[in-house]
């Protein structure tokens, strides 16, 4: 049986005290909520990690954004794999599209950072996802594979049933825009079909693959529902506590 996860990505948001209040009711929630079968992880800026791994305990997990791909030096401004383990993170978020897009960080960077972040016994969740022109010109089996096969598919089979994926298009991130139920299938089956071609059907099967992208409390029951989906990375709607328990809860309807 693979995990269910749901998973929330503040991005750049929420001060310190604004965080703790946030997390704290998503913690209370969580607690109360008693079919939960899923993990809950929030991952966090860098200044929360340490006292959100505190409070969420075992309730709720944390992760960062982003890591560093070298154990340590003279990188002035960035934070290593490491340190985020050192306050209790158990999760890693690599190559969201904003780091692409922004940061210009590549596959072959980004499978840099996989390799640290397992190495520091952190769980990395690995995003891919096509633009809208990529979309709308039929590439984006294409650019999946590729994004795939550059990522991630140098991993040993060992290191490779470790890995999260989350397909997240990035048309559909923070735009209002979701795919499709029957669209996110199609690219999660075709995920699976990939590790299963490169890795055995027993790692596919086994392999978490979260939706992400405009995911909120509306139509979180109907993609949850498809048999590829094993969770969601939620961006704004994870900020609402409210609205992040509910897109939770969408999972035991
Ligand atoms: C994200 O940032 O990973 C994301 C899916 O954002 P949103 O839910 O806001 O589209």
């Amino acid at each position: 049986m693979r995990k269910k996860i749901v998973a929330g990505n503040w991005k750049m948001n929420l001060d310190y005290a604004a965080g703790i209040s946030v997390f704290s009711e998503i913690v209370n929630m969580v607690k109360d909520e008693k079919n939960g079968s899923q993990d809950v992880v929030i991952c966090a800026p860098f200044i929360h990690l340490n006292s959100l791994s505190k409070l969420g305990g075992e309730t709720v997990k944390i992760g960062a954004q982003n890591c560093h791909q070298n154990e340590s030096g003279a990188f002035t401004g960035e934070i290593s794999a490491g340190m985020i383990k050192s306050v209790g993170c158990e999760y890693v978020l690599i190559g969201h599209s904003e780091r692409r897009q922004y940061f210009a960080e590549t596959d072959a960077l980004l499978a840099e950072k996989t390799v640290i972040a397992l190495k520091n016994n952190l769980i990395p969740i690995f995003c891919i996802g096509e633009t809208l022109d990529e979309r709308n010109n039929g590439s984006y089996f294409e650019v999946i594979k590729s994004q795939l096969e550059n990522g991630l598919f140098s991993l040993d089979a060992e290191s490779f049933s470790k890995i999260i994926v989350a397909y997240e298009p990035v048309w559909a991130i923070g735009t209002g825009l979701t795919a499709s139920s029957d669209q996110a299938q199609e690219v999660h089956a075709f995920i699976r079909k990939e590790i299963s071609e490169k890795y055995s059907m027993a790692i596919a099967d086994a392999t978490s693959i979260l939706y992400g992208g405009s995911c909120n409390p509306k139509n979180a029951d109907e993609l949850f529902a498809q048999k590829d989906i094993d969770g969601g990375l939620i961006g704004g709607a994870s900020l609402k506590s409210r609205d992040f328990m509910d897109i939770i809860k969408a999972f035991n309807s």
